[in-house]
Parts: C-alpha cells; sequence; structure tokens
C-alpha cells in the first residue's frame, strides 16, 4: 500500500511571536508547488493561534507539542486536546523523548494522552525510540515495542490510520548522529509488523511511520528512500525554511 508522506517540523522551545509566523508563512510560501506530501508545523503553545491564522486557507497543518489527557480541572500549566483543537491545531506531537526523560512521561500516561488526542478528533504523531545504551544491550526493538503497545493502548482500531509514529531513536536527536536508512528501516519495519498484529494489515498499511533524529536536507532522501520510512519528524532542520522546505522536496520525490 502507498503512503502518503507525512513531514512534520517540531520548533520545540524555539521561535519568538513574529519569527513563528514569519516562519510558518516562508514554508508554506515554499511548498506551494509541492503535492503529495502532507505537511505540518508545531510551534510553541503561545504562538498556535497566529501561526494557525498565517496558514489558514493552504495546506500546511499545525501541530501542538505536548497535551494532557485530561478535558479540564486542576492541572496548572497544561493545555488540553479540546483547547489545542479550538487554536487550529490538526496534530499533537505525543510522547517526544525530551518529555519522557525530563518530565517522567511514562507510556500509561502517553496512551492516555493519544486517545484524548484521537477523542478531540485530532491526530496523534506517537514518538518512541530508544537510548544509546538500550541499542547497545541490543533492546532496541523490545523498547520500540512496548513504547507503541503502551502508546496505542485501548485505542479504537477505526482510529487507527489517523495515528502516526514517529521512530525517533533518543541517541540521535539533536545531535547529528542520524540512523542510517538500514538501521531506521529495520525498526520500522519491526514497528508495521507490530501494528499489523495489533490493528491488522489495513491499519498497518495505512498508518505512517516518521522517521526523527537529526534529519537534513541532505540525508533525508536516502532515509525516505526505504520502504516503510513513510516521512519525517524535524527538529533542528524546521527552524530554517529553507532546509525544512528542502526536507519536504525530499519526500515528494
Ligand atoms: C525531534 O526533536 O523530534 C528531532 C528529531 O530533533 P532533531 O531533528 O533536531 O534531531
Amino acid at each position: 500500500m502507498s503512503r502518503r508522506p507525512f513531514i512534520c517540523g517540531n520548533w520545540k522551545m524555539h521561535t519568538g511571536r513574529r519569527e513563528a509566523v514569519e516562519l510558518a508563512r516562508e514554508v508554506a510560501g515554499g511548498l506551494d508547488s509541492v503535492r503529495d506530501v502532507d505537511v505540518a508545523v508545531a510551534p510553541p503553545h503561545p504562538w498556535l493561534v497566529e501561526v494557525a491564522r498565517a496558514l489558514e486557507g493552504g495546506s500546511v497543518r499545525v501541530s501542538a507539542q505536548n497535551c494532557h489527557n485530561e478535558e479540564k480541572g486542576a492541572f496548572t500549566g497544561e493545555v488540553s486536546t479540546a483547547m489545542l483543537k479550538e487554536a487550529g491545531c490538526s496534530y499533537v506531537i505525543v510522547g517526544h523523548s525530551e518529555r519522557r526523560a525530563q518530565f517522567g512521561e511514562d507510556d500509561i500516561f502517553v496512551g492516555r494522552k493519544v486517545r484524548s488526542v484521537l477523542a478531540a478528533g485530532l491526530s496523534p504523531i506517537l514518538c518512541v525510540g530508544e537510548t544509546l545504551e538500550e541499542r547497545e544491550a541490543g533492546r532496541t526493538v523490545d523498547v520500540v515495542e512496548r513504547q507503541v503497545k503502551g502508546g496505542l493502548a485501548d485505542v479504537d482500531q477505526v482510529k487507527l490510520p489517523t495515528v502516526t509514529i514517529a521512530y525517533e531513536p533518543v541517541w540521535a536527536i539533536g545531535t547529528g548522529k542520524t540512523a542510517t536508512p538500514g538501521q531506521a528501516q529495520e525498526v520500522h519495519l519491526a514497528i508495521r509488523d507490530l501494528l499489523r498484529s495489533i490493528g491488522g494489515n489495513d491499519a498497518a498499511g495505512a498508518m505512517r511511520i516518521q522517521y526523527g533524529g537529526s534529519v537534513k536536507a541532505d540525508n533525508a532522501a536516502n532515509l525516505l528512500s526505504q520502504p516503510d520510512v513513510d516521512g519525517a519528524l524535524v527538529g533542528g532542520a524546521s527552524l530554517a525554511a529553507e532546509s525544512f522546505i528542502a526536507i519536504v522536496r525530499a519526500a515528494a520525490g
């Protein structure tokens, strides 16, 4: 089954208000002629509304970088999926390794968030990936499988095709060390097999698996040429319109 590539730029805790809107406009302007790729940008929460407004009417979508699973209540500093929807988001990144490592998010919490994103009618980008220590101990597939199972626990099967998995080896994020296309494909294939056992052939064939971890304009085409690499979650290189656009163009083939 052929899947439409999906590239998402994760701006993390970068950009000021004006910079965010300008970057979004530049990205949208540079992708005018690009078809057949889904594209999203994930600005910091305070800029979501303005970025969404700047992108209105075009094909570039907005993603949030995080959410809480509860609908409302005494959760100081948190943001619900309904709020993110109203702000103009189509996607929410869930379980990024920075959140797992620095904010103690476990598979159970991540799974709750995935279900909340889906309940709001948005599409989750579920991040999974092993640390260097786990890779060196030969535990990559075990770790990633545990994270995928936890993230997809109790998800309505009908909604599975709207979930994107982002395989992001922790040792490759922000380090300049990219997985080789072969290393990425090996894990993506293991994830695809697991998705088949969770949701059946159709869901597994439809679900996109992005690679993330130091994706740049000059390595994107090789990574994206792998049969089970369906797109990219891009951090650093998404902060400059030129490099992000080049990555999207590589996905367009
Ligand atoms: C990320 O944070 O999801 C990421 C992949 O970052 P970078 O591209 O900078 O490695």
